[in-house]
This record gives C-alpha cells, sequence and structure tokens, in this order.
C-alpha cells in the first residue's frame, strides 16, 4: 500500500515474546537490512535472557525509501505488520524511529512499547542504559581495584551521545575524571557545556591514558589494531557488538583486561522496556537494574577464577537458561511466563 520494505527477525521467544527495536534506516540493499537485523536479533535474545527477562530477542528494520510521501502512513502499515505476528514481536524505538512513530504504531497494534498515549510509555531509555553501565563499571573497579568509589578514577568515552551523556552526569558526580571525544562537534560541545570533562580527536582516544575505556559509540571498535594501543585495565561501555570478533575477549583476558560484555552492560534500557510492558511499574525495573552489579562482578570473578573470558561465560548463562525454557515448553511442564513469574523454588 505505501511501497513499505520491511524486515521482522524474530530470534527466539522460548522465554516468552521477542522485543526489539525498530530501525528506520537507508540500506544499500535489502540483504545488508536482513544481515543487521538478523544479528541484532541474536543479541536481543542472550541480553533478555542474561536479564532473567520472560522474553526473547527480535529486531525490525523499515528500509528508508529514497523519497517518503508520507511517515504516517508508512508507520500505519508497520504497525499492522507487527499485529500480523500475533504478539510473537514487540517493538519499540531504535535508531531512526520516535515516539511519534510509536504512537502511530499503537494506532493499530498492542504489541509496541514506547507510545507516549498508551500506559506503555518507556521514559528515556538512554538515562536506564547508562545506569546499567556506571553500576557496571562500579563492580569492575572493585573487582580489578578493590574500590567502591571513582575518586582517581580516569574514564575515556568514545562518543557523546545520549548514553553518554546520562553516563558523564553519573561518572562525574561520583568524582572521576572523563575524556571524550566524538565527530559531531555539536555532542561533543553539548557534552562538555554541561559537565568538567577534556576532549580529543576521534582517533586520539584509544591513546588516553585511562583505567575505563568506554564504547558508547560504534559497533566493532575493539579489535587487534586498538586493543594494543588502549591502556585500560578495564573495558566497558554501551556500544553493541563492541569486538570485532569474539575472539578479542580471549586476548582481553590473557592481557589481564577486565571487560563487561555489552549485551550484558547495556541492558538496561531493555529491562526497562520489559518491566514497563509486562507490568508497567519502572520501579520493577530499578530493582532489576541495580542487579546488573552482581551479575557483572559474579561474572568478572568467575572468569578470574575459571580463566576463561567473560563473553564466553555470559554466552553460556544466557544460552543455558533458554535451553531449559525450550526443555521446559516441549516438556508442556510450563509455559516460560508462568515459570518466569512463580518463586525461586
Ligand atoms: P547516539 O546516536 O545518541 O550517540 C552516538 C554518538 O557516537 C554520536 O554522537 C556519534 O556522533 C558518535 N560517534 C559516531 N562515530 C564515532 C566515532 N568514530 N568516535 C566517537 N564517536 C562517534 O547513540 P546512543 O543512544 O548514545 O547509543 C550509543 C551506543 O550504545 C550505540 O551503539 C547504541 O546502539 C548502543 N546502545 C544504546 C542504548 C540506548 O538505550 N540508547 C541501549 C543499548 C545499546
Amino acid at each position: 500500500r505505501t511501497g513499505m520494505h520491511a524486515i521482522i527477525a524474530i530470534h527466539n521467544t522460548d522465554l516468552g515474546p521477542a522485543i526489539g527495536g525498530t530501525r528506520y534506516l537507508q540500506y544499500h540493499a535489502a540483504g545488508q537490512a536482513i544481515i543487521d537485523s538478523l544479528r541484532l536479533a541474536y543479541m536481543m535474545t542472550l541480553k533478555a535472557s542474561i536479564s532473567g527477562l520472560a522474553h526473547g530477542g527480535a529486531k525490525s528494520v523499515i528500509i528508508a525509501p529514497k523519497k517518503l510521501s508520507n511517515r504516517q502512513e508508512l508507520f500505519e502499515q508497520f504497525g499492522d505488520f507487527v499485529h500480523d505476528v500475533n504478539g510473537r514481536y514487540i517493538c519499540a524505538c531504535d535508531v531512526g524511529t520516535s515516539t511519534d512513530d510509536m504512537d502511530t504504531i499503537a494506532s493499530r497494534t498492542p504489541y509496541v512499547i514506547g507510545a507516549a498515549k498508551t500506559h506503555r510509555h518507556q521514559t528515556n531509555p538512554c538515562s536506564h542504559t547508562a545506569k546499567g553501565i556506571f553500576l557496571g563499571m562500579c563492580a569492575a573497579i572493585q573487582h580489578k581495584h578493590d574500590t567502591d568509589n571513582f575518586d582517581g578514577i580516569h574514564i575515556a568515552i568514545q562518543g557523546a551521545g545520549s548514553v553518554s551523556h546520562a553516563l558523564t552526569k553519573l561518572l562525574t558526580e561520583a568524582g572521576a575524571t572523563v575524556t571524550a571525544c566524538d565527530p559531531n562537534a555539536a555532542a561533543l560541545s553539548q557534552l562538555q557545556s554541561s559537565f568538567n570533562v577534556k576532549t580529543v580527536p576521534p582517533q586520539a582516544i584509544y591513546d588516553v591514558e585511562c583505567d575505563i575505556f568506554s564504547p558508547c559509540a560504534l559497533g566493532g571498535t575493539i579489535n587487534l589494531n586498538t586493543t594494543n594501543k588502549i591502556t585500560a585495565g578495564i573495558i566497558a561501555g554501551a556500544a553493541n557488538n563492541q569486538l570485532s570478533h569474539p575472539r578479542i575477549a580471549k586476548l582481553l583476558l590473557k592481557k589481564g583486561v577486565v571487560y563487561a560484555p555489552d549485551f550484558v552492560i547495556n541492558s538496561g534500557g531493555l529491562i526497562n522496556a520489559a518491566m514497563v510492558y509486562d507490568y508497567q511499574d519502572p520501579s520493577l525495573a530499578d530493582t532489576k537494574i541495580k542487579g546488573l552489579y552482581d551479575t557483572l562482578l559474579s561474572l568478572f570473578e568467575r572468569s578470574a577464577k575459571e580463566k576463561i573470558n567473560t563473553l564466553d561465560i555470559a554466552k553460556d548463562i544466557a544460552i543455558s537458561r533458554l535451553k531449559q525454557a525450550s526443555i521446559n515448553t516441549h516438556n508442556g511442564i510450563l509455559n516460560t511466563r508462568e515459570k518466569n513469574t512463580l518463586p525461586e523454588d
């Protein structure tokens, strides 16, 4: 009807309906959009599983047309598409989409988070993501430096976008020193005018002498080349798919670098979204996000004890939970949503 070309990639629903953001982006080819959505959906499954949510992972992409005549009609049709999937997929804001778009989708389907005019309105996911990253950093300095305060701790943040802004607030309030970079001069100067931070050009961020390197911009920036430059003993940030290859996690362990796996430390936004959707209760989300401190601390401790990198351990925990859910579903013991609302025993 509108010429919409969209993909809904549902990776797994063993734990419950799959949640994932809707990207609205231009792609050179549909294949690229498919690969992007599948890769991101897999990560959402790991994220939801390790966070103990009754949800699976998904992602959707609307391939932005070269010329868009009516955005509202396009998102209405996307809402119909989401509705056709019959509740197996719940969409939310992501790159290129806004609360207004979610409102349009909500006019066609209830399977949406982040629409302002519904009771499932999620306020600013970035602040919840930043809170989780801050707590992950707290766990990392506790493990690495045996301290619970940021006095004398220097963090190099790659990117000065929304998550970095909220994270820098928490870090500077806690007494940390922050150096940031961003090719977007406006974003960088906004950060500088709000907080006492140093800035460097984007390529120089890897050379900053610091305790924590925090990738909060793009994926794949932790690679063979940059791991040779980064002097920080901790890597902890918001970006998805931070490592250019999973084997980099082994290299980091060998170098004695404490790595907070991206899909664990950046799950605050998803946790908040799930709690708002399931229970309309953001305070439940706060409690669960606080749990990220313990999750990451035990991950770091287990990695040091067993000499296994944190990424492999985290994947193992997430996949074990999925396997158990799948066995339960196949055996018809309990449906996973019931299982998740029962007490621990
Ligand atoms: P954002 O778009 O607000 O900010 C990203 C910033 O990175 C931009 O200012 C951009 O100019 C900058 N950037 C681009 N290339 C750069 C480079 N080479 N060096 C330094 N900076 C560069 O995005 P955000 O919402 O702050 O998210 C940051 C990252 O965290 C993204 O990778 C996102 O996928 C991931 N993430 C975000 C959330 C969330 O709640 N927003 C949740 C999970 C993961």
